[in-house]
């Protein structure tokens, strides 16, 4: 390594960029606390096999996307491509399973060794819920109304689609492999190399296949709702019901599915057309197989992850900080006086700005970048008499004020 630089796919994030990411994670968490979920803090690494075993071992993840090592004790060791697992992990170790339902939310980096473009980093930030222990679809009402309010809170609700799908029972699946094995193999010349595969291994992975030519063919694959049984079809028009009467708008996409294992019944996704290729910001489903899979007994599990950077991308690029109040000495021997100042209207919870050093000139134009609404200024002869200056920086005028009441003078 001879150059000063980030690696591939990772970005420094400071500035406006650093202020949406936050505001997408606070309005989250906001949001989710308000239906109970709790915030939990996984590690960003775990075992390999905890990915490699539970999210298909033909998934694009999985097969292309890790970031594996081996630590100095010759444990194979993967930052973690998402949060589900690692959760569910948890979930079963600290034997969560006694008090069900859960309800938990994280926020952190994720890490895919993928193509870097716009909206797809090799580090990444994703925020995103877990419910676990609820077999009815009022969990799955629940957990993408809450997505939408999250959407709907962040201004974004008339630039974000839901879709959804159905991916029924394990019944209903079976039923739906069997007919698109039937027609893939139809047309097995025009499928890419990596779908050949995928037809061997877990075809329903070629109907989330990315390659042109895998798309031209999966555009006339059967679809899932023909191979729903009734049990599926019921609770799928639950949630839909469900949606109405909340009225969430929703579209039903019957080519929606989930490019991970684990998913059953409902998925869905929130996409955007703002973003180019990468235009899903949110997605999500029912995963009722994982906990059992994973060796946590039956239980059933809902969730979604939003990506942070994503959505950051399409908040209105005008987010100002708050605006300061600049507390100016006029010499040095009101610097220590201004520097109480300064201390004592922070703890009165004031934005101030302080004015390191140079001369009332500089610190007054320092004092207009920095986009502050008023200046208190200090000179000796006024704090001699118990007074400072206030300077109203858009109008311009400026009051003597005594120093005990400067606290009703800034208002
Ligand atoms: P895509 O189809 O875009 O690759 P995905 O199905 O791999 O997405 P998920 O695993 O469902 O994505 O992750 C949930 C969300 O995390 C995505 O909808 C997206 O907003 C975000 N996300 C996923 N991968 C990346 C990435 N490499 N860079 C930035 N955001 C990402
Ligand atoms: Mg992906």
């Amino acid at each position: 390594m001879n150059k000063v630089q980030n690696v591939r796919g990772t970005y420094d994030l400071y500035g406006e960029a650093k202020r949406k990411a936050k505001k997408v994670i606070a309005t989250g968490s906001q949001i989710v606390e308000k239906y109970g979920f709790e915030e939990i803090e996984t590690p960003i690494f775990e075992f390999t096999e905890v990915f490699s075993r539970n999210l298909g071992d033909t998934s694009d993840i999985v097969t292309k996307e890790m970031y594996c090592f081996e630590d100095r004790g010759g444990e194979s060791l993967t930052l973690r491509p998402e949060g589900t697992a690692g959760v569910v992990r948890a979930f079963i170790s600290e034997g969560m399973q006694q008090n069900l339902p859960v309800k938990l939310y994280y926020a952190g980096p994720m890490f895919r060794y993928e193509r870097p473009q716009k909206g797809r980093q090799r580090q990444f930030t994703q925020f995103g819920v877990e419910l676990l222990g609820v077999e009815t679809p009022q969990a799955d009402i629940e957990v993408i109304s809450m997505a939408y309010e999250f959407i709907e809170n962040l201004g974004l609700a008339g630039t974000v689609t839901v879709e959804i799908n159905s991916l029924g029972d394990k019944e209903s699946r079976d039923c739906y492999r069997e007919k698109l094995v039937a027609y893939l193999k139809e047309n097995y010349d025009k499928l890419s190399e990596d779908s050949k595969t995928r037809l061997e291994k877990n075809p329903l992975r070629v109907l989330d296949s990315k390659e042109e030519c895998d798309k031209e063919v999966v555009a006339n694959a059967p679809l899932y709702q023909d191979s729903l049984n009734e049990e599926s079809k019921k609770f799928f028009d639950t949630v839909l019901k469900g949606l109405d009467a909340l009225g969430i708008r929703y579209r039903v996409n019957n080519r929606l599915v989930r490019g991970l294992d684990y998913y059953s019944h409902t998925v869905f996704e929130l996409v955007t057309d703002k973003l180019g290729a990468q235009g899903t910001v949110l997605a999500g489903g029912r995963y009722d197989g994982l906990v059992e899979q994973m060796g946590g007994g039956q239980v059933s599990g809902i969730g979604w992850a939003c990506g942070v950077e994503r959505l950051s991308m399409l908040l209105d690029s005008n987010m100002p900080l708050p605006r300061p109040i600049a507390v100016i000495p006029l010499g040095e021997d009101t610097q220590m006086q201004a520097l109480k100042i300064a201390y004592d209207l922070r703890k009165a919870g004031y934005f101030v700005d302080q004015s390191y050093s140079g001369n009332i000139k500089k610190r007054m134009i320092k004092a207009n970048k920095n986009n502050a609404c008023k200046a208190v200024i200090i000179g000796s002869e006024e704090l001699a008499l118990g007074k400072v200056t206030i300077k109203d920086l858009d109008s311009g005028d400026q009051k003597l004020v005594p120093l005990n009441e400067l606290k009703e003078g800034l208002k």
